[in-house]
């Protein structure tokens, strides 16, 4: 990275030394190597005698000494001395000639170290500049972000606004927000932006850089990241491997502890640096106040939409679903189709084995149907023992075929009870809209026809209802 004002000066000492080559090397503290980042040449090029001679150790040398060090046994080829910043070594300078420099050695000494004075001064004028653009840019994004944070009601829009802050922030190129559960450990990926290296849902691996982070509540900034491991988990199985240059870990911190985390990556190292450490502190505790109540309510319609027992929707759900999904068909044409199970026996079970043994049975057979239908499925808890299932786009003999098969499967599965096993089958009763019925209510009710013949005809079967003697136009 040229900069003039530090290569113009670089040029000064080249023509009052009568040096060939003049060179400011930087020192990266977390690599323990100087690399030449200005210079001033004869020849107009990179400089060679680092190439060519072994006067590099030397540079690192006088760095290491803290003083200056000279080659050439008659003339001086080479002088190097250290060159120091406000918080200790920053690097060298370095001013040689294969022909010798005009100077004598203790002169050179003497002279050395006011120019590395001098350059250690620049340096530290073009970071303090640099630091202000990035601290005005920093700003004007956090500002930005608090001002979106909110208005943001949901989870998408929210992990919209602070994604592009955290990137404003930095010179990261990819951003995630992490959802964490602080009370049993476990959390997954909420929102990521679109070049970051994991996809909302990804569950996070409990040995992962985000978990451990937001286990210990402890904010990791690497500005070097190239050191981590390659076989290192950022997030969880899975998730896209590739070379991390810089990375950022900040948690969220909710009323009862860490529920979250921005993670930020980088494709070189210094794109994400300690210094951005604080203002993305700021950040995280702008977004987890505004997380915390968006993930609030989020819960609280996930409460109210969900049979606490078998983690299946309810009822209410159940039938705000079966609204739409008669209005979309109505709409879009096709059929969809309605199936309702009832547990054969059920109270046997109970009064044999107990209540939380019928609870066991309830469950697994919720596990079961869940496991078992399309993502565009609808699994609900319709009453005590009895279990609905809503599916769109789907014929009245498709809808048969899978109830039928569900049967099959409930069948020969039995569910594991106190060292033993309880065996219990299913009866089904299927209708389909617009052939069965033409309203919700009709639907439901044709479908409940249909599994009480199931029952009347010896259950662990399924019926089909009847179908409108009237035509029905698709
Ligand atoms: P059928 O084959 O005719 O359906 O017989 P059944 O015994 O299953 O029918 P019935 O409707 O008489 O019994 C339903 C039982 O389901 C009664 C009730 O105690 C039980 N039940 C309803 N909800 C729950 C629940 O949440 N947990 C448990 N363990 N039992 C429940
Ligand atoms: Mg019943
Ligand atoms: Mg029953």
């Amino acid at each position: 990275m040229p900069d003039s004002l530090i290569t113009g000066y670089l040029e000064i000492v080249r023509a009052t030394t009568g040096a060939e080559e003049v060179v400011f090397w930087r020192g990266n503290p977390e690599f323990e190597e100087l690399v030449p980042e200005w210079w001033s040449t004869a020849h107009g090029g990179e400089p060679e005698h680092f190439v060519e001679q072994t006067w590099r150790a030397l540079v690192q040398w006088a760095v290491q000494e803290n003083r200056p060090q000279t080659v050439g046994t008659e003339a001086v080829q080479l002088v190097a001395a250290p060159v120091g910043g406000d918080g200790g070594a920053i690097g060298a300078l370095s001013i040689s000639s294969e022909g010798g420099l005009r100077a004598g050695r203790e002169a050179l000494r003497a002279s050395i170290t006011r120019y590395a004075a001098h350059v250690g001064a620049l340096y530290e004028l073009i970071r303090t500049r640099g630091q202000y653009h990035r601290a005005t840019q920093q700003s004007s994004a956090l500002l930005t972000a608090a001002q979106r944070f909110s208005i943001n009601r949901s989870i998408e829009a929210l992990g919209d606004s602070i994604t592009t802050a955290a990137l404003e922030m930095t010179a990261g190129y990819g951003a995630a927000l992490a959802h964490w559960n602080h009370e049993n450990e476990t959390g997954e990926v909420a929102y990521s932006s679109p070049d970051a290296r994991a996809r909302p849902g990804l569950r996070l691996d409990f040995g992962g850089q985000v978990a451990r982070a937001c286990s210990a509540d402890i904010p990791l900034v690497m500005e070097d990241a190239r050191r981590l491991d390659a076989k290192v988990v950022l997030f969880g199985e899975g998730e896209k491997a590739g070379g991390l240059g810089s990375l950022a870990i900040v948690p969220l911190r909710g009323d009862a502890g860490v529920i979250g985390a921005i993670v930020i990556e980088g494709r070189a190292p210094g794109d994400i640096r300690q210094e951005d450490a604080r203002n993305l502190r700021l950040l995280a505790l702008l977004a987890g106040a505004a997380l915390q109540t968006v993930w609030e309510i989020e819960e609280i319609t996930r409460r109210s939409r969900t049979d606490p027992l078998t983690g299946l929707y309810n009822r209410g759900h159940f039938e705000d679903r079966l609204r739409q999904m008669l209005a979309e068909t109505g709409r879009f044409g096709g059929e969809s189709s309605l199936v309702m199970f009832d547990i054969d026996h059920f109270k046997a079970v109970n009064d044999t084995h107990g209540h939380p043994a019928g609870d066991a049975v309830l469950k697994a057979i919720a596990r079961l149907l869940e496991a078992r239908v399309r993502n565009v499925d609808t699994c609900a808890r319709y009453g005590g023992e009895e279990l609905a299932l809503l599916l769109p786009r789907t014929e009245l003999d498709g809808a048969m075929e899978l109830a039928n098969r569900l049967r099959l499967a409930v069948m020969d599965s039995p569910v594991p009870w106190g060292g033993g096993s309880l065996a219990v089958t299913v009866s089904g009763g299927v209708a389909s809209f617009p052939h069965c019925a033409r309203s919700p209510e009709t639907l439901i009710a044709a479908a409940d026809a249909a599994l009480y013949r199931a029952k009347e005809g010896g259950r662990n079967k399924v019926e089909a209802a009847a179908l409108l003697t009237y035509p029905v136009m698709v």
